[in-house]
């Protein structure tokens, strides 16, 4: 290892993350060095992790069902992988299993097929859900969506009303541990309590706070546990394809995968099939072995930083943010709006600036400033466009224009999102730019795409080969 990630106290942030210095270009010909305010979709690569991968890489080879010592290797580095994540979340191999997939949206898609739901039952969703936490439910079961204020709080007065209205029928309850719209977080152990009251489960859906937080599965037997966990590892800095679904091992050793084949089975003959136990019975076809071992390696590497210091560093920043932002013309922040409670959300800030289109402010912060960041509705239609205030006519309307192939009228946000690399400095430019912006000062001349309700800057070309190709 590197002497630089060796005292990570005096290691600067920035240091630990891959290109985190590389200029792009700009509307006017010149280039800036690229900040990145979208981590809320996907983290950079953390400099430990692709050290990691490449050292693996002279070792990689199939796994489980190889003999050579590569093999052997491969398969150890994928089985320590599943351990150290399970470690990480707080479970323990006899109650819980680590099953690993692509991502969030797979890992909740699989348990929805393994709690072997009919239209009968019931599950609660939070309003504010991403729509991975969403439509999985709805498709299997009958979906109540429990209030969220406009801070991002799901109401618990809400949650209990409604676990009592359909208890028993309630088979799950499915929230998100921190919202990506608004960065609020789930208080767990009352939601937990509440559901395991009423005889339900609980899903914790962990792919925005997992980044920020330390999340603990805690033991079964303790009344604020969680049942299930999912989780994405290219937004903890480890994007290599893959994620988890961390839950009851109990669910896992009964029924059939939602996947069948290679890697499945115990044992196979003409007319009989024996599932192998979890969590091979759920891993279908050969598994992202390096993904895996990236994701552990993410995971050891926040473990040692210190999940409290990423929460420090965030929130000194989304605090510092918060003050600056409420001085720009014409904003409207969602959700909490205080920098005095910056540590108990998320860097996670939603805005729209006056009039001007979400995917306008976008596109300029974009190709005029070098600022990554996201626009639109970051898939929680419902919930945006409740924070937006629109109503039923306005909603059918856009929905109706869109099935027509025209999204210039989709309502959104402009979204922007930290990490433990992003800087004050950083945020001063987003200001300076958000300043002139709102001023209506910026050079490009703009239009929007009626297919993708996207603004690109006239004369604007990606010249992707300067920068890389294949
Ligand atoms: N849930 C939440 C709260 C998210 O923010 C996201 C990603 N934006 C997802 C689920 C889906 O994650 P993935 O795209 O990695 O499946």
């Amino acid at each position: 290892m590197k002497a630089l990630y060796k005292n990570l106290a005096t290691a600067s942030n920035r240091e630990l993350i891959v290109g985190v210095d590389k200029k792009v270009p700009l509307l006017n010909g010149a280039e800036a060095t690229y900040i990145n305010f979208d981590n809320a979709a996907s983290t950079p690569m953390l400099k430990p992790v692709l050290d990691t991968i490449n050292q693996f890489a002279d070792y990689y080879s199939s796994v489980h069902r190889g003999n050579g010592f590569k093999s052997q290797l491969s398969t150890k580095a994928y089985d320590d992988a599943r351990e150290i994540t399970l470690n990480f979340f707080g479970g323990n191999p006899s109650d819980h299993v680590v099953i690993f997939g692509k991502n969030t949206t797979e890992a909740i898609n699989k348990l929805s097929y393994r709690l072997d739901l009919r239209k009968t039952d019931v599950v609660l969703v939070g309003l504010s859900e991403h729509h991975s936490n969403d439509l999985p439910w709805r498709q299997r079961a009958t979906v109540y969506h429990v209030e969220v204020d406009e801070q991002g709080n799901l109401s618990m007065t809400d949650l209990a009303k409604k676990l009592k209205k359909y208890a028993p029928k309630v088979k799950l309850v499915a929230l998100s541990g921190g919202s990506n719209v608004t960065g609020a977080i789930l208080d767990i152990d009352q939601a937990a309590v509440l559901a395991h009251s009423f005889g339900a489960q609980i899903l914790v859906d962990c792919a925005q706070l997992a980044p920020h937080r330390l999340v603990n599965i805690k033991q079964i037997s303790d009344p604020a546990h969680i049942d299930y966990i999912s989780v994405s590892a290219h937004k903890m800095y480890a994007p290599f394809g893959t994620g988890a679904l961390i839950g009851r091992r109990e669910t896992f050793e009964q029924g059939d995968p939602e996947l069948c084949g290679g890697g499945t089975i115990a044992v196979v003959t003409e007319d009989k099939v024996e599932w192998a136990p979890p969590p091979d019975r759920d891993e279908a076809g050969s598994p992202n072995v390096v993904g895996a071992v990236a994701f552990a390696r993410a995971l050891r590497f926040l473990s040692e930083f210190g999940m409290e210091a990423v929460a420090a560093h965030e929130a000194a920043l989304t605090a510092y943010a918060l003050t600056k932002l409420a001085s720009i013309n014409g904003i409207k922040i969602y959700g909490d709006t205080r920098p005095s409670t910056a540590h108990s959300r998320l860097g996670v800030i939603s805005f729209n600036l006056g009039a001007l289109p979400a995917s306008l402010v976008a596109a300029i912060l974009g190709v005029e400033w070098g600022i990554g960041v996201r626009s639109g509705c970051f898939c929680a239609h419902p919930y945006v466009t409740r924070l937006l205030g629109l109503n039923k006519k306005d909603i059918e309307n856009f929905r109706l224009s869109v099935m027509k192939g025209d999204r210039r009228q989709m309502p959104g946000m402009v979204r922007v999102s930290f990490g433990i690399y992003n800087t004050k400095l950083e945020v001063n430019r987003l200001i300076e730019a958000l300043d002139q912006i709102s001023a209506g000062a910026y050079e490009g001349t703009y239009k929007q795409d009626e297919y993708t309700g996207d603004f690109s800057a006239k004369g604007w070309q990606l010249k992707a080969s300067d920068y890389f190709s294949l």
